[in-house]
């Protein structure tokens, strides 16, 4: 390997250090390559309970659960004890061909009991993304085996995010995953983005923007047909695309229209299941009735890699039916219910519920949307949005009516800094300030996350000020 000199790195590391050795070697996923190449990471170095340290030693409240992912906090013994075990007992077992390993069952009638609809059965995979490639083949085997060949396009929404894999990217609606990727793929189409704040017309109400975009979507479905469309995709509360709660009756009309041209819902739970928005599950928390779903992250709190796809018997039952003509039903990764990845998973499951999770989410996510509606009256702030342990709080140039800012000036990307300046870690999504804490964050440690924020801000508002556009 020829060694870049880092003497043509434009950046102030010593030579050596793991930030130059990071921009002479990494290639950063969801990050601008430029900028890196000029500013150098963050070497984020240890981290317990809701607290990250970074390699000079400041400290940090995780105000991200990593990426909506560390539901119980850092440095969890108990979980790092049942892997090592795993580990030692069995590291790899596959599930390929008919074998199977205990840890990987038992999680998966743990699943079928937790889930908030008839499922049946579990599929295990790595990431968010391969879940979500699943069920889009899982829902052309199933219409191949009913003998719809051409009943396979999936309805995904602008602004929905569910992957960047060439399948699960194509169901993204963000174009920052689709430009020079050449996504989306033929097959998927997108709707609209159910965001009153940012999608209402002049002048509408709620309820009549929910009407708006169900009929714009019964119209899509009647464009292209309705035979022609197998599944329509959503998170129950958009957490990518910039923490966007759809307004209340949304969901329900929704179905309504999907029942009527037999469009299955998948239910994408990456961010919002195991306790996110309150209750297990958001479709419990948004009223939606699932006819699959994917989780990922909080299932295993990040502690290590792993994704289920649940699905109901019906399903199930079309493609056992396909067995004999087609045989092996060929779908499946090599660590599809890796058995460290399943025992450590089912403990994490366990333990949410020994410490009643869930709940303590409803009640510290209550004060957490207290404190954070506080600052809708802050001068920045357009909107603050949320549910349980998820909220973003949009920042705008004028308020009413309202304007953005232009995305060039960094409004957003600078009060993340801010915050981060601060001593919190937030991501900034467009012009909105994403929060989505460990699920564990204590009442007090939300008046810290909260202060935090309050500093970060009116460091924004100060700077935003003096450059003179405010
Ligand atoms: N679905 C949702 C709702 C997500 O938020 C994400 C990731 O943020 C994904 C899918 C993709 O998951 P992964 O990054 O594990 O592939």
């Amino acid at each position: 390997v020829k060694e870049v000199p880092v003497s043509t790195l434009h950046n102030e590391f010593p030579p050596g250090s793991v930030e130059a050795k990071d921009m002479q070697y990494m290639l950063h996923p969801t990050t601008n390559l430029k900028l890196h190449a000029q500013k150098g990471p963050l070497v984020n170095e240890r981290a317990e309970g809701v607290y990250i340290w970074d390699n000079q030693g400041k400290q940090y409240l995780e105000g991200m659960a990593g990426l909506w992912c560390t539901a119980l906090g850092y440095g969890n013994e108990e979980l790092a004890d049942v892997a090592a075990q795993q580990m030692k007992k069995m590291s790899y077992s596959q599930l390929f061909a008919g074998k199977t390993n205990e840890p990987s069952v038992l999680l998966a009638e743990k699943l079928v009991a937790m889930a908030p609809f008839d499922a049946s059965k579990v599929f295990f995979g790595l990431s968010g993304s391969d879940a979500n490639d699943t069920q889009i083949k899982l829902m052309w085997y199933y219409n191949n085996a009913l003998g719809r060949p051409e009943k396979k396009k999936i309805i995904s929404r602008t602004r929905g995010y569910h992957g960047v894999t060439i399948g699960s990217g194509s169901l993204t609606g963000l174009p920052a995953f689709h430009n020079a990727f050449d996504l989306p793929m033929a097959g998927v189409v997108h709707t609209d983005c159910p965001h009153f704040y940012s999608g209402g017309l002049a002048g509408e109400s709620q309820a009549q923007f929910v009407d708006r975009i169900v009929n714009s979507l019964e119209d899509l479905i009647l464009t292209e047909g309705p035979e022609t469309i197998a599944a329509f995709v959503a998170e129950p509360i958009l957490g990518a695309g910039g923490v966007i709660v759809p307004p209340a009756g949304y969901y329900p009309k929704i179905q309504a229209v999907l029942d009527k041209y037999e469009i299955l819902f998948i239910d994408d739970e990456v961010i919002c299941g195991f306790g996110r928005t309150g209750q297990a599950f958001g479709a419990q928390t948004m009223d939606i009735k699932p006819t699959t779903m994917s989780v990922a992250k909080a299932l295993s709190s990040a502690y290590l890699p792993i994704s289920a796809v649940l699905l109901p018997e019906f399903m199930f039952d079309a493609f056992a039916q396909v067995s004999d003509e087609l045989g092996v039903f060929g779908h499946g990764f090599t660590y599809s219910g890796h058995p460290v990845c399943a025992a450590v998973a089912l403990r994490n499951l366990e333990i949410m519920e020994e410490r009643a999770l869930f709940a303590h989410a409803a009640d510290v996510g209550a004060v957490m949307q207290t404190r954070l509606q506080e600052f809708a009256d802050h001068p920045l702030v357009g909107e603050v949005r949320g549910e349980g342990l998820i909220a973003g709080v949009e920042l705008v140039k004028e308020k009413q009516p309202r304007v953005p800012f232009p995305l060039s000036q960094g409004v957003a990307a600078y009060c993340a800094a801010a915050c981060q300046e601060a001593g919190l870690v937030v991501r900034n999504i467009g012009d909105t300030i994403a929060f989505c804490p460990p699920l564990i964050i204590t009442e007090a440690q939300v008046h810290e996350m909260a202060d935090k924020f309050a500093a970060g801000l009116n460091d924004t508002l100060a700077w935003v000020s003096k450059s003179g556009s405010h």
